[in-house]
């Protein structure tokens, strides 16, 4: 088969979650926008809700659905985005909770569905999403006996434990929201890890579920293996790959695998990704193809049948660094064509 294989281990995924639950007292959701930051938003919504989660986040009302559609009724979902336009039929029937983010959406949803319960947004300082803190001291007094199920904001520097903007953040939440009823919520992953002080009554972790930093203890829940299409020999002096970039500087080997950029491994990381069999790491050689990369096993003592670029040893977080960018983006961009596989158990 050409297929490369997505190997998405469940209950590693249900320890990341257990583990961040146990950092805290108050109650822990789960982020699973995104399609489950790439690994399928129903399997892992479910195994989760399995695990004892209660609450899940979506970035958007037909992430929502989807959630819906594999939970059923009872978990409640709640819908980043608020109410925007159009949603209104999918918010009411499925049951979704808009965390509301303007002036014109907590007008839309009063209006539109009157006792329908939802949340409040609150912009401490990201200026993403949420109202301000003018707009909330005007309405506060309107909006708190409407009873929402949720008063959240959110961290813009929590990766970084040491930010100023952190302890700025916590300062004008706090402003904003002591002594109220409804319960708060401020914490992502790295909020978790920022210490108690952050957690309030729900934390909402999406990336270290996944495996991802800054949750440096999680388990690896992503594992990639790309098949090999063909191995041949390359004299030194001869090139592989587009723009000739890689040159044989001895007798090589070079395998040719299945995958490439457009099943998210991103280009930038062709010169600082390896590929791995058993303990050994082969060098990317050349040019990442859109389905194909070629990979320097010359040093490999026997020719494997397969090669993997993600496993317990290099994660996420190392294909991330390889490209210059996050872990989220790795994870949100594995490819729809990769064979998935889930590991229950
Ligand atoms: C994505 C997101 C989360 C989850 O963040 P992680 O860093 O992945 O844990 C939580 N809250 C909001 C508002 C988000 O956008």
């Amino acid at each position: 088969m050409g297929t490369a294989s997505l190997t998405i281990d469940l209950p590693a995924l249900v320890a990341n979650w257990r583990a961040l639950d146990a950092m805290t007292t108050c109650e822990t959701g789960a982020t699973v926008k995104a399609n489950g930051y790439g690994l399928g938003a129903g399997k892992v919504a479910r195994a989760l809700a399995q695990a004892g989660a209660r609450h899940f986040f979506v970035a958007v009302a037909e992430e929502g659905a989807t959630i819906r559609e594999a939970l059923g009724p009872g978990p409640a979902i709640h819908v980043f985005s608020g109410h925007m336009r159009g949603d209104t039929d999918m918010i009411a029937d499925l049951h979704l909770t808009p965390m509301l983010n303007s002036v014109e959406q907590l007008t839309r949803h009063l209006e539109a569905l009157p006792g329908h319960p939802f949340g409040v947004q609150l912009d401490t300082g990201m200026n993403r999403l949420g109202l301000e803190p003018a707009e909330w001291n005007a309405l506060r007094e309107i909006i708190l006996p409407q009873n929402p199920v949720m008063v959240m904001s959110h961290l813009a520097c929590a990766d970084t434990p040491d930010h100023p903007m952190n302890a700025q953040q916590l300062d004008a939440f706090r402003t904003m929201t002591d002594g109220i009823n409804a319960p708060r919520s401020l914490a992502a992953t790295g909020g978790i890890l920022l210490g108690s002080e952050y957690h309030f009554d729900m934390c909402r972790p999406g990336v270290g579920l996944y495996g991802g930093a800054p949750f440096t203890d999680a388990a690896p829940v992503a594992y990639l293996d790309l098949p090999i299409i063909q191995v041949r020999d390359v004299a030194e002096g001869e090139t592989v790959g587009y723009s000739n970039t890689w040159e044989a500087k001895r007798m090589s080997r070079v395998a040719t695998v299945s995958a490439g950029y457009a099943d998210g491994v991103i280009r930038a990381m062709g010169p600082n990704a390896k590929l791995r069999f058993g303990e050994a790491l082969c060098p990317v050689a050349g040019r990442i193809s859109m389905d194909l990369i070629t990979v320097d096993i010359t040093d490999l003592d026997e020719e494997p049948r397969a090669l993997s670029l993600l496993d317990d040893k290099q994660t996420v977080e190392t294909l991330a660094e390889a490209a210059g960018t996050i872990g989220y983006e790795i994870l949100t961009s594995l490819g729809a064509r990769y064979g998935r596989r889930y590991v229950t158990g």
